[in-house]
């Protein structure tokens, strides 16, 4: 049986192993071959250069795989200021009209979009037809349709897409999913997963309907269901939702304030999530099976994650989240590797499918049918 050891050391010892090309995906490698970089790193420009980005491209300083070679961004002053703190060259600066131009560039493998919502799905077919590697904040898109398109027009281009899901590998994360797939959990019968916080600046893109797609659902919410599926380790075939809004001038028609949700799993089980925009101290999951549970306080915020189980307490040593994804990702694109909680675009797909879900429940009062087509 696999330790917690072996699985720790496993997952940080195929992050710095040596490119593998043979055993990737063939189709990926036949089209980008000249994007291989001689060094074994892969060189990423950061699209949309706000709050989050600053946040990867400081984790990324610490990265052994990947490294800040570019940067796409409608604000000269902000090009500026990344091109002194990362060493980026002019020719390697962009904006939101001439990106397509990084296409004949050399020194970037990969473009990590970090825009609103609502921008994933067109930056991202743009980023494809550039040839270039597609990394993508979550949500994906605003639906599952967009999504798909992502996903075909990735395929097409012969580019991976990646979804920024930080916690697919995050330590805690990764050893609850390893006791439930070992069964240390028993059957698993339960999930709960509340998720929000408290929306400050009314004006934000977050409270705009065309950036973001609705309202915390698809910001803080995704949380909830994507932790379901891999907590779980099963696709919810059904849902119900219901939807409470007590300040409709802050979250106009279309942006979702608080959503309760249920998700019905193939084997039986169930969970039961919230998502919220107007209630703090929201960031936990809990996992019971038959066997024991597993519960984490919080589950997906910046860290350190806090987690148990019936056998005692995990909390096992914090990384920087987005220096490991980045890793992480690093080794796919260039290696082939694996992710244990995959992150491609079918991952990303999966939950815009539940996200549809939720709000067709919500607009007709009945349970909703979710299907993976
Ligand atoms: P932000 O507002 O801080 O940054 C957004 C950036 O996009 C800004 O630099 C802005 O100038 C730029 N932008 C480009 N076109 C724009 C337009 N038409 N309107 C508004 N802004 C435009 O937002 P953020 O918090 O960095 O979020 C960006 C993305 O990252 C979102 O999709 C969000 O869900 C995701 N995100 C993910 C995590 C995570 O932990 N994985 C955390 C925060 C945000």
């Amino acid at each position: 049986m696999q330790t917690r050891r072996d699985f720790l050391q496993k997952l940080t010892a195929t992050a710095f192993s040596i490119p593998m090309l043979s055993s990737a995906a063939p189709g990926v490698f036949a089209q980008t071959k000249g994007l291989i970089p001689n060094d074994k790193m892969l060189r990423v420009a950061i699209m949309g250069l706000g709050s989050y980005a600053n946040r990867v491209a400081d984790a990324m300083k610490d990265c052994k795989r990947a490294k800040i070679t570019g940067v796409i961004s409608g604000t000269p002053s902000k090009i500026t200021d990344w091109q002194a703190r990362f060493n980026i060259p002019a020719k390697n600066c962009y904006n939101y009209e001439n990106f397509d131009a990084i296409k004949d560039n050399p020194d970037i493998d990969a473009v990590y979009i970090i825009t609103p919502n609502a921008l994933h799905h067109p930056q991202a077919l743009r980023v494809a037809a550039a040839g270039k590697h597609v990394i993508c904040e979550k949500p994906m898109s605003i639906n599952a349709q967009e999504g798909r398109e992502m996903i075909e027009a990735c395929k097409k281009a012969g580019v991976h897409l990646l979804i920024g899901y930080r916690m697919h590998f995050e330590a805690n994360t990764l050893e609850i999913v390893r006791m439930r797939r070992e069964g240390e959990l028993g059957t698993i019968r339960f999930f709960q997963g509340l998720s929000g916080f408290k929306i400050g600046d009314p004006t934000q893109w977050r409270l705009n309907r065309e950036l973001a797609g609705g309202g915390a659902m698809m910001d803080i919410g995704i949380y909830a269901i994507n932790g379901a599926r891999y907590m779980v380790g099963e696709e919810p075939i059904w849902v119900t939702a219901q939807e409470v809004k007590t300040d409709p001038v802050k979250f106009r028609e279309g942006v979702d304030e608080t959503i309760t949700f249920q998700l019905g799993f193939p084997s039986g089980a169930i969970a039961s999530c919230l998502s919220t925009y107007n209630m703090n101290y929201l960031d936990k999951f809990y996992l019971n099976g038959d066997k024991g549970f597993a519960e984490m306080q919080p589950s997906t915020g910046y860290g350190p994650i806090r987690s148990w189980t019936h056998k005692g307490r995990l909390d096992l040593p914090h990384v920087t989240h987005q220096t490991t994804q980045m890793d992480e990702m690093a080794a796919m694109i260039l290696d082939g590797k694996k992710a244990i909680i995959p992150v491609d675009g079918e991952e990303g797909w999966k939950d815009m499918v539940i996200i549809d879900a939720i709000f067709e429940s919500i607009r007709t009062g009945q349970k909703a049918e979710i299907k993976y087509v």
